[in-house]
């Protein structure tokens, strides 16, 4: 079953959301603030997040902000009341679906399987790919490295992903342009160059000692497992 992170200071409302999903067979974790929250959306890669907006040390607006810079994953943001302005700046942000207290455990658990639904994710999807020690999980864009999360920016986890469909064969800059900026025409090849040196830093390798990420000179580039011959 999917893992849930429920991210709510309100002692009674997380352990009770906790045990009603549970009881349903999710794996829920929680967290009582913010901070706590980011590092668990970074360290456990949960496949939904159920946030509340009204935390003791990170205002939740900004807290969606800082966990859509890393991750993708689906977030129901949980308000304390119908507010519109609100609810508008949070879905702005990234949040995929809200619920306003008080509510139910069955209303939280078919707001879950909407998102889910709707990101194309299910109890089964596709298995994470595997580069070498890289993991690649498309079903919750997160990636791992030697067993480390990696904290990627969309198009840096676009680009990797686009690259490891393809594994070992050359990809144009053209070709990349399209599919993850969609670019088809006019794009430039240094948007291409910028996200690659970025996503070469977060790998831990440059273009001159390279691992996984091979220039091709004037042609594209290629994702390898540096592990095999
Ligand atoms: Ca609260």
């Amino acid at each position: 079953m999917p893992s849930i992170l429920v991210v709510e200071d309100d002692d009674a409302i997380r352990a009770a959301v906790r045990r009603g999903l549970s009881e349903r067979g999710y794996a829920v974790a929680a967290a009582a603030n913010g901070m706590a929250g980011l590092e668990a959306v970074l360290r456990d890669q949960p496949q939904v997040v159920l946030l509340d907006l009204g935390l003791p040390d990170i205002d939740g607006i900004t807290l969606i902000a800082m966990i859509r810079a890393a991750s993708a994953v689906p977030i129901i943001v949980i308000t304390a009341q119908d507010d519109d302005p609100t609810m508008i700046r949070a879905l702005d942000e990234g949040a995929d679906d809200y619920v306003v207290k008080p509510f139910g455990t069955d209303q939280v658990a078919a707001r879950i399987r909407a998102v889910l639904r709707r990101g194309g994710q299910s109890d089964t999807g596709p298995e994470p790919l595997r580069i070498g020690e890289l993991v690649i999980d498309e079903r919750t864009r997160t990636v791992s490295l030697r067993g480390a999360p990696l904290e990627l920016a969309r198009k840096e986890f676009d680009l990797l992903l686009a690259l490891a469909h393809r594994q070992g064969e050359v990809v144009t800059k053209r070709e990349l342009l399209a599919e993850v900026w969609q670019q088809a025409y006019g794009g430039s090849d240094r948007t291409v160059d910028v996200h690659l040196s970025w996503l070469r830093r977060k790998l831990g390798e440059t273009a001159a000692e390279p691992r996984y990420l091979l220039s091709v000179r004037g042609v594209g580039v290629r994702l390898v497992d540096p592990g095999s011959p």
